[in-house]
């Protein structure tokens, strides 16, 4: 076990979870991970793997066969897992997000349909509020739905769909009108629609197109999609919550938990590019020694270790603030900044450790060299976590009279 990134206080099933993920990862994911990548090979095995942990239900409540475990818990699996391979957290993420926002948002029906499904993880989540023109502002979403009778007709595309491919649930935020008269604010006009379809792509429900992979720099092996709705026909009782125009806080409120999962994941690959840096190091000789001798590849070792070390605590802060109930929306946003831009440069360290030998395919930080900065972007950029954080101390910190 690794001396750093350490978290206390863990209960006895934490621990037992924690151990039985790590070996997982260990011998299931880092042996062919870097392999799979490369050929851009969707992780089958590996899924089928976490399907047996029960990490498809990690968070949802034992009433609906999940493991009803905290936000902690799943941060901390997710940080291991990404140290395998990053592609395998972002498979499980957006499942988790949309079942997270089901058991807070969702009616009885919609819980009793999806969640024991999901926890099983035969049913697979997707989210979908990204379009062709934007991103960071979300309340400028052009995508329509327009009720009729007792379905609402959808209509408009969706961009940067992660698991686009492989889920069958896809939560989708559009506008819609339907009740929000003219001049209504645009966050206040939106609408979670609960979207099944076949996994695959091209017409995987009538009106519902997932035209194929968008070929990536980094984060291969997962699906990520565009989506295209043209007159696509969705039941009224499949409008997340029943309610219409709180599609703007259901989506943000799962972002939120996301942002400590892609904080997580973050953590995970600093921890693995310390770890291949470290390794290294001891390794290679220049000028009659290890490199690890030299005292400028010392004091990279140094500032990489206390990296990893500082994202892991703000990231476990920013869980146990959300699990204890508590708004965490400024440590999660200053964690998912924090962690994915101490990511980008403990990678970059590792990368540079190597040589020239770190630009070659056979080695492992190649690979997590093109996936950091990944991280930087989902869930939110530098900047936007900034506004978050920036507002929130203001809010915190306001002169008084
Ligand atoms: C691999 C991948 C997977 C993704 N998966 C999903 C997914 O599953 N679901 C989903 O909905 N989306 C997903 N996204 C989309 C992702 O959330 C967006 O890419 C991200 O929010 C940024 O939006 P954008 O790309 O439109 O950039 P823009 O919003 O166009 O921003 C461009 C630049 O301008 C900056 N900027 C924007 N506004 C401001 C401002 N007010 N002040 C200062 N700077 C600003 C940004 O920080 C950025 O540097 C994914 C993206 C990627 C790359």
């Amino acid at each position: 076990m690794s001396r750093l990134a350490q978290t206390h206080g863990l209960n006895d099933v934490q621990q037992e979870i924690l151990k039985t993920v790590r070996d997982f990862v260990d011998k299931e994911i880092i042996p062919v991970a870097t392999e799979l990548e490369h050929r851009d090979e969707y992780p089958q095995q590996i899924v089928e793997g976490l399907k047996e942990l029960g990490l498809f239900g990690l968070m949802i409540p034992e009433e609906y066969g999940g493991l009803g475990e905290s936000l902690l818990t799943y941060a901390l699996c997710v940080e291991e897992i990404a140290r395998g391979w990053m592609s395998v957290s972002g498979i499980i993420n957006t499942h988790f997000i949309v079942a997270y926002m089901l058991k807070q948002h969702g009616t009885q029906e919609q819980k009793d349909t999806f969640l024991p499904r999901m926890a099983a993880g035969e049913v697979r989540g997707a989210f979908s509020m990204s379009e062709p023109a934007l991103g960071s502002d979300v309340s400028a979403i052009s995508s329509k739905a327009v009720r009729d009778g007792e379905e609402y007709v959808l209509n408009g595309q969706k961009m940067w769909l992660t698991n686009g491919g492989t889920s069958t649930l896809v939560a989708v935020l559009t506008r819609s009108d339907e009740g929000h008269p003219e001049g209504t604010a645009p966050h206040k006009s939106m609408t979670t629609f609960l979207v099944e379809k076949e996994p695959g792509f091209g017409e995987v429900r009538p009106g519902l197109t997932i035209p194929g992979k968008i070929d990536k720099m980094g984060y291969k092996g997962v699906d990520t999609t565009e989506l295209i709705m043209d007159n696509l026909r969705i039941p009224a009782n499949r409008v997340l919550g029943g309610e219409t125009g709180r599609g703007f806080y259901h989506m943000m409120d799962g972002v939120e938990v996301g942002r400590v999962n892609v904080a997580a994941r973050g953590c995970g690959v600093a921890q693995r590019a310390f770890e291949l840096g470290v390794s290294y190091a001891q390794q290679r000789q220049t000028f009659g020694k290890a490199i690890a001798q030299h005292q400028a590849i010392q004091f990279k070792l140094a500032e990489m270790a206390t990296k990893v070390e500082a994202a892991h605590a703000m990231m476990a802060n920013a869980a146990r603030k959300k699990d204890s109930g508590e708004r965490n929306d400024l440590e999660a946003g200053m964690a998912k900044y924090l962690a994915s831009e101490y990511c980008k440069e403990v990678v970059e360290d590792a990368f540079r450790i190597h040589g020239g030998y770190g630009f070659s395919k056979e080695y492992e930080i190649e690979r997590l060299y093109r996936e950091a900065p990944m991280l930087l972007i989902g869930e939110g950029t530098a900047e936007i976590q900034k506004m978050i954080i920036g507002r929130r101390l203001l809010e915190e910190y306001r002169l008084q009279g």
